[in-house]
């Protein structure tokens, strides 16, 4: 038998497992799936907007993985901590795949940044998710009136669009109620997403662009002046000639917008371009009262270049939404630059040699990019790299069931019915507040749901 554990249970590690167990090459293989959190399904439960429950119900195909009998989920159990270091694990098991993701935000390296008001998107969209991480953050939302997003990907368009949606809308959704009621009571009137570069640039897909303009009691608007900076969208035989088709979609919907006369909305959504942020403005309190952009200009290579003149967009609340980073996880490589663990076809490299045993998948492999399906292929690589391997890896002698010494070194790992209760209680919860299922927000009401005795270490 060839026991494999695979750190992290988001797409990318639900994916590896399912490669794993359902090949033919190398028959008995199981898995053990370890997260840090009591829940499963990673970035699929605490990052995909709730709102967004179609993508959301790839859930129950990463859960129908889940209860494959030749894997178990092990949640509330911490890698790369004193009661679990990597080499600890890698005696446990023949073989482990690191698919931990890429959990930190990245900063925009200006000052006023540290103001109170000024959030990354990834705290914020942690919040409204329930992460249990998040249970502590403030966000100050009945306060304001206008809010800037800094970034054009689809982060940044979900934490728009969350932020511009009517209670009405969430109400349904297992925003957790805390969240749910700060959102209620905002006055929220403006949002302003702010791209650097062009909009033949946005890093967001269309489907998710096209959705700003269909919300109920929002008007999505761009400044047909602004986008007029961008030779591809002045000249649409040359976006044709020149663009992949994600981002002539983009161009369209965006010209359809600026097209459109200002409607009677209560609130607006303004995508702004060519305009990078130098400084985030405080006022008394040392609180955000706006940000300061530069004026960018087409280098004509793709990038920008600064124009010296500067524009302050007001805003009370900040979210920068400027793409994830990977975090070192102790006794594994890293690569600080790109925030990713150095592989080669996901086996990890020491010093530039491949290490025995250890792989890695998902965004601490490629770095953060891609949709949930670009997990599938990053992750066969690198279970087909793992079934080369196993031959070798098999032949050593384990100590005996993992889960034993899990315990042994003070852990209490949630089973997968732990896993039910915590839904079922979040069921529960829903209905005591006359809405669908509800998630739990913190990591005490998730254990106790859970049934289990105590937090993740010792
Ligand atoms: P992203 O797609 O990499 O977008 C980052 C944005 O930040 C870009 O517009 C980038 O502009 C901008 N940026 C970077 N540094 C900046 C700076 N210093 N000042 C101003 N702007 C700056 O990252 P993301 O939005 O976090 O998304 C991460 C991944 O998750 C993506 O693959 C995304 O598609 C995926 N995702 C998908 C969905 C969905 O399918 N519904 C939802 C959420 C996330 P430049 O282009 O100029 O660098």
């Amino acid at each position: 038998m060839l026991r494999v554990a695979v750190v992290g249970s988001g797409p990318s590690g639900v994916y590896a497992a399912q490669t794993l167990v359902q090949q033919r090459e190398v028959p008995g293989v199981r898995v053990d799936v370890l997260d840090r959190l009591p829940a499963p399904y990673g970035l699929v439960r605490y990052g995909v907007a709730p709102d967004h429950e179609k993508i959301k119900s790839l859930q129950g195909s990463l859960r129908t993985v889940l209860e494959d009998e030749r894997i178990r989920f092990l949640g509330n159990v911490e890698v790369g901590g004193a009661a679990l270091p990597t080499s600890r694990l890698l005696e446990l098991y023949h073989a482990v795949v690191y698919c931990v993701g890429a959990a930190r935000d990245r900063l925009l390296g200006i000052p006023g940044e540290e103001l109170a008001g000024v959030h990354s998107a990834t705290a914020f969209v942690s919040w409204y998710s329930g992460h249990p991480d998040a249970a502590d953050e403030v966000f100050d939302l009945p306060g304001v009136d206008t809010a800037v997003v800094v970034g054009a990907g689809n982060v940044a368009v979900d934490v728009t669009r969350i932020l511009a949606r009517g209670t009405a809308e969430l109400a349904p959704t297992d925003m957790p109620q805390p969240a749910l009621g700060a959102l209620a009571d905002s006055g929220l009137r403006r949002v302003s997403m702010v791209a650097r570069r062009g909009p033949s640039q946005g890093k967001f897909t269309t489907k998710e662009l096209r959705e700003l303009g269909t919300l109920p009691g929002v008007d999505a608007w761009a400044d047909p002046a602004e986008l007029a900076l961008d030779p591809l969208y002045t000249d649409p035989g040359a976006a044709a000639a020149a663009l992949p088709a994600v981002a002539r979609r983009n161009l369209e919907v965006l010209r359809g917008w600026a097209g459109e006369p200002p409607s009677a909305a209560p609130r607006r959504i303004a995508l702004r371009f060519y305009l990078r942020p130098v400084e985030v403005l405080g006022g008394p309190g040392g609180r955000v009262t706006a940000v300061r952009f530069e004026r960018t200009a087409p280098d004509g290579r793709g990038g920008v270049t600064g124009t010296g003149v500067h524009e302050d967009i007001e805003a009370q609340l900040v979210l920068r939404s400027v793409g994830y980073m990977g975090v070192p996880l102790a006794g594994l490589p890293f690569d600080p630059v790109r925030g990713t663990v150095p592989h080669a076809a996901g086996r990890v490299l020491r010093a530039g040699r491949a290490s025995v045993g250890e792989y890695v998948a998902g965004w601490i492999k490629r770095g953060p990019t891609g949709v949930i399906g670009t997990n599938r292929p990053c992750a066969k690589e690198t279970a087909s790299s793992l079934l080369q391997d196993a031959a070798a890896l098999a032949r050593r002698e384990l100590p005996g069931d993992p889960l034993d010494a899990l315990r042994a070194a003070g852990l209490h790992p949630v089973r997968w019915p732990g896993w039910l209760a915590i839904e079922s209680a979040e069921a529960e919860l829903g209905r005591s507040l006359g809405r669908r299922s509800v998630k739990i927000p913190d990591w005490p009401g998730l254990l106790a749901a859970a049934g289990s005795p105590g937090p993740a270490g010792p």
